[in-house]
């Protein structure tokens, strides 16, 4: 059974003056209890389309089209806000990259867990009278004490204690271990987590990756990871999807996309990593930057920065092809470029 199944998603912002194009028809498939990342730098529009899965995009200004969007096979492209309430956090939920601006400030980190609960943790039901009073109060110990399984769940020490915290007296570490707990905490189908390390040092990053993969093993839950930095992905993903300018370039299984990649943007990215195992330990950097969202180039839109381009690149966009079963590549040299680099 597919997680996510996205087809032909398009959102657009219009602006004085003209069209952002943010994301161009794009497909995502994410089969269940897998890991598909979606990488690419910033302003690729990745986090847009992890919004657009969630029916999160403000409509004004966005405007999404969008010809299949299921979660688990359940169709929810048109459901409403209120409907997607109760989708939200049951079916799907987020792990944001900021926890100090996703999280409530003056509101204790367990009782926002609790919250979740309460809202979807299929918890007893409300009864009226002295019965319900009595019910209320036992919904809400069974709240509290989910939350401090799902706190140490994710490696929080003195739970107990961890659950009177507000945000600001948690470190950065242990508030994106919180965030991790709230997206885990009714066993969604999919989670997206969109950038959800880049505010921590490196080491308190392999720990929360290594606390997310855990989790996302242990109950089989699919995963949508949304970063710019390539190197993280190597040991989550079990595929990649490569977003420029708002469209795929290039869709692989990892190991095809670190050991072949097809893509002249794909190998700029793995040449920016510096490699442990290489004694130059040289970054290559991609030329330049990703192009105006407005005033996009004609043809390839990675044209300016590629150094194969010919004046077909410039002038027509390239069709997304399937070299081989599961593999995608948006690129009119893939071919040539592979077989000059044998
Ligand atoms: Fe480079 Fe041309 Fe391929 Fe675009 S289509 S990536 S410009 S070779």
């Amino acid at each position: 059974m597919k997680a996510l199944e996205v087809k032909n998603l398009k959102v657009i912002f219009p602006i004085e003056g003209g069209i952002v194009r943010a994301v161009e028809g794009i497909d995502i498939e994410i089969e269940q209890g897998q890991c598909a990342a979606i990488v690419g730098e910033s302003g690729c529009g990745k986090s847009v389309t992890s919004l657009a899965v969630m029916k999160l995009l403000s409509t004004p200004p966005a405007i999404m089209r969008v010809d299949k969007l299921e979660l688990g096979g359940v169709d929810i492209k048109e459901l409403s806000d209120k409907q997607m309430q109760k989708v939200r956090g049951k079916d799907v939920s987020m792990v944001f990259q900021d926890a100090l601006t996703a999280l409530n400030p003056v509101m204790t980190v367990g009782k926002q867990i609790d919250e979740i609960f309460l809202a979807h943790g299929n918890l007893n039901f409300e009864t009226a009278g002295e019965e319900g009073e009595k019910k209320r109060f036992n919904r809400k110990k069974e709240a509290k004490r989910r939350t401090i399984e799902a706190l140490k769940l994710v490696g929080i020490s003195d739970a107990e204690m961890r659950y009177k915290a507000y945000p600001h007296q948690l470190s950065g570490g242990m508030r994106q271990r919180v965030l991790i707990a709230m997206a885990f905490a009714c066993n969604p189908n999919l989670i997206i987590a969109d950038e959800p390390t880049t505010a921590l040092d490196v080491t308190i990053q392999a720990q929360v990756l290594d606390i997310l993969k855990d989790l996302q093993k242990k109950q089989n839950t699919s995963l949508m990871l949304i970063t710019h930095d390539l190197s993280i992905v190597m040991n989550m993903a079990d595929e990649i999807y490569v977003m420029y300018s708002g469209k795929i370039v290039e869709r692989a299984k990892t190991r095809d996309l670190f050991v072949r990649p097809l893509h002249p943007y794909t190998m700029g990215l793995l040449g920016a990593i510096a490699r442990l195992d290489d004694e130059r330990g040289r970054f290559v950097q991609i030329p330049s930057s990703l192009p105006c969202p407005f005033r996009k180039p004609t043809g390839c839109y990675f044209h300016p920065r590629c150094q194969y381009a010919t004046d077909k690149c410039r002038q027509e966009m390239p069709v997304l092809e399937q070299p081989e079963g599961g593999r995608y590549v948006r690129c009119w040299r893939y071919k040539e470029i592979e077989y000059a680099k044998k």
